[in-house]
């Protein structure tokens, strides 16, 4: 196939199509100006092309780094999730902490014997409106502003958590001082057996032991225990006085303060001295059978302000 352009001088150019198969000749006449005019269109078309292949790639990559972005955001969401779960059940404990504490702090004081006093109660109110911190799950798929909004709940949370924090040191402060001084008088109070042996005589009115005649008032308790067994003090306390003392025979009489004294009489042996301090369960003497006295065995006085009252009262 051949083809062939010619231009006239009328600015017209004519193309010549000469087939190789038949005889006849056909010729085309266009403008002259359309060959330029269609190479400018082709031109104009590659560069227009190129232009939208070469913004598509560029939107492609944007969109790739788009989505990689959007990729590690999700990722982040959700361990920020994660944490704001963790931070919620944290301060669950803390809460939850903090009421043992409560209560513990509360064993203490009945455990010695303090009742809560009413100002504790106020506290325990102020602790229960604290309240209201509640661990809600977050959704699944919940949006940055559920987020949000579970980040104020969590701070709300640790600032009544703060205050919570500050009101118990405060209950535990006030109530130290209490509890040591129940848990002083607790040691001091004489609670044991001075010796571990039988009552044999009680407190109160009895029949005259020596006379066998008329009836005197008993001050105190007998405790039959065997010569030389240990006589322990009852309580803590300092030794006013350790000798003999007449018919009470070789004695010791321990004040402990709170107005208590005790006295353990009829000794064979002292082991402490005026002045020696005392805890409780201190050995203190020896069973014997001086002074007024019918046979081998302790004679145990309780006086609160000075008047003998039942030792028995006292003991656990
Ligand atoms: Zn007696």
């Amino acid at each position: 196939m051949k083809r062939a352009l010619i231009k006239n001088k009328k600015n017209y150019a004519t193309f010549m199509f000469i087939p190789e198969s038949q005889s006849s000749v056909k010729s085309y006449r266009i403008p002259a100006w359309l060959p330029r005019f269609v190479a400018i269109f082709v031109v104009l078309f590659v560069l227009f092309t190129a232009a939208c292949f070469s913004s598509l790639s560029s939107l492609k990559v944007k969109y790739e780094i788009s989505m990689n972005e959007i990729g590690e955001l999700t990722t982040i969401n959700d361990s920020q999730k994660v944490e704001i779960e963790k931070l919620q059940k944290s301060s669950e404990e803390v809460k939850e902490h903090l009421e043992e504490n409560f209560r513990a702090l509360e064993e203490v004081k009945k455990a010695v014997g303090i009742a809560p006093s009413s100002s504790d109660k106020s506290i325990e109110i102020r602790l229960a409106s604290l309240g209201g911190n509640s661990a809600v799950s977050l959704p699944e798929g919940s949006t940055s502003h559920d987020m949000s909004g579970k980040i104020a709940s969590i701070e709300s949370d640790f600032a009544s958590l703060a205050d919570k924090i500050a009101a118990q040191k405060q209950l535990i402060n006030d109530s130290l001082g209490p509890i040591k001084s129940q848990v002083a008088y607790l040691k001091a109070k004489p609670s044991i057996m001075p010796v571990v042996a039988s009552i044999t005589a009680g407190f109160g009115y009895r029949k005259n032991p020596f006379t066998s005649r008329g009836s005197e008032f008993h001050n105190g308790i007998d405790l039959a225990a065997p010569y030389g067994k240990t006589v322990v003090s009852t309580g803590d306390g300092i030794v006013i006085f350790s000798g003999w003392n007449a018919g009470y025979g070789k004695m010791v009489i321990i004040s402990h303060g709170y107005g208590i004294t005790t006295s353990y009489s009829h000794n064979s042996k002292l082991l402490v001295n005026q002045g020696d301090k005392v805890k409780k369960g201190q050995a203190v003497s020896k069973v014997g059978n001086t002074g007024r006295s019918t046979g081998t065995h302790l004679h145990y006085e309780v006086k609160l302000n000075g008047k003998n009252v039942n030792p028995t009262k006292y003991f656990d």
